[in-house]
């Protein structure tokens, strides 16, 4: 079975996000860059169902600037077997992005696409649904466990207050939660070999694809700052304060 990793190269989940001053956007120069957590777990399961015999070849794909190959190499060293690196310099929105990936998947025909279920940057979570829609296949969002039985992909996904299981036909699409699993990290070895790995560069014109967006960012903001706190010295100040400064009581 051949299992296509979608990942995305987005601001590391630990740097402290800048506004712009013109509220166009986040400030993106000179932060460090890392491949989106939640495609890190995908990467990680596709890898554990290779290793489990499962899965026969694991193809990791990114969409984005001349960078992106650096993410892709990393999915190499992690444990993919190569990488298509779809070079675009524009901001995509999902719709763009599935309609990118619908391709591959027809170039490539694999049984299973595993996505993160967002993208930490735009927490936009519809790529991996429009991708379904646009392919037609069955889809088990913010999988927890994936089981692999013959033509069918056993998903626990993670829902309000519980968990629901469903039954997939393959080919299919599966979106990953927190909890799937818990990625490894690329071992120096490995890092060296992943550079022999193969990667091909594709444009957004071999895909045929119109990827013009429908959607203008009007601004971004930072989020209020909070207020000081204040310490009171006992419980009846406490109380007082609640009662007739903050009137929650
Ligand atoms: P989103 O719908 O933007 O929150 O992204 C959901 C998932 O789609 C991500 O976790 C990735 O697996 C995939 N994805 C989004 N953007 C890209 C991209 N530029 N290149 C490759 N995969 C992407």
């Amino acid at each position: 079975m051949k299992v296509l990793v979608p990942i995305k190269r987005v601001v590391d989940f630990n740097v402290k996000i800048r506004v712009r001053a013109d509220g166009s956007g986040v400030d993106l120069a000179n932060v460090k860059m890392s491949m989106n957590p939640f495609d890190e777990i995908a990467l990680e399961e596709a890898i554990r169902l290779k290793e489990a015999g499962t899965a026969e070849e694991i193809i990791a794909v990114s969409i984005g600037p001349q960078k992106t190959q650096e993410t892709i190499r990393t999915a190499l060293a992690m444990g993919a077997d190569r990488g298509i690196f779809i070079h675009c310099d524009d901001e995509l929105e999902p719709l763009a992005v599935a309609k990118l990936l619908k391709g591959v998947v027809e170039a490539e025909s694999p049984q299973l696409v595993i996505l993160g279920k967002q993208a930490i940057d735009n927490d936009c979570n519809q790529t991996g649904q429009m991708l379904a829609a646009l392919l037609g296949w069955p889809q088990g969002t913010f999988a927890s466990k994936l089981v692999l039985d013959g033509a069918a992909a056993r998903v626990t996904r993670e829902v309000d207050g519980g968990l629901q299981t469903v039954i997939l036909k393959t080919p299919c699409i599966v979106t990953t939660d927190l909890r799937l699993n818990e990625p490894r990290y690329a071992s120096l070895p490995n890092i060296m070999k992943a550079k022999k790995k193969p990667l091909e560069e594709k444009s957004v014109a071999d895909y045929g694809v119109d990827v013009a967006s429908g959607l203008k960012v009007l601004k971004t903001e930072d989020p209020a700052s909070r207020e000081a706190g204040e310490i009171v010295g006992n419980a009846a100040e406490l109380v007082e304060k609640l009662k007739n400064e903050a009137g929650v009581i």
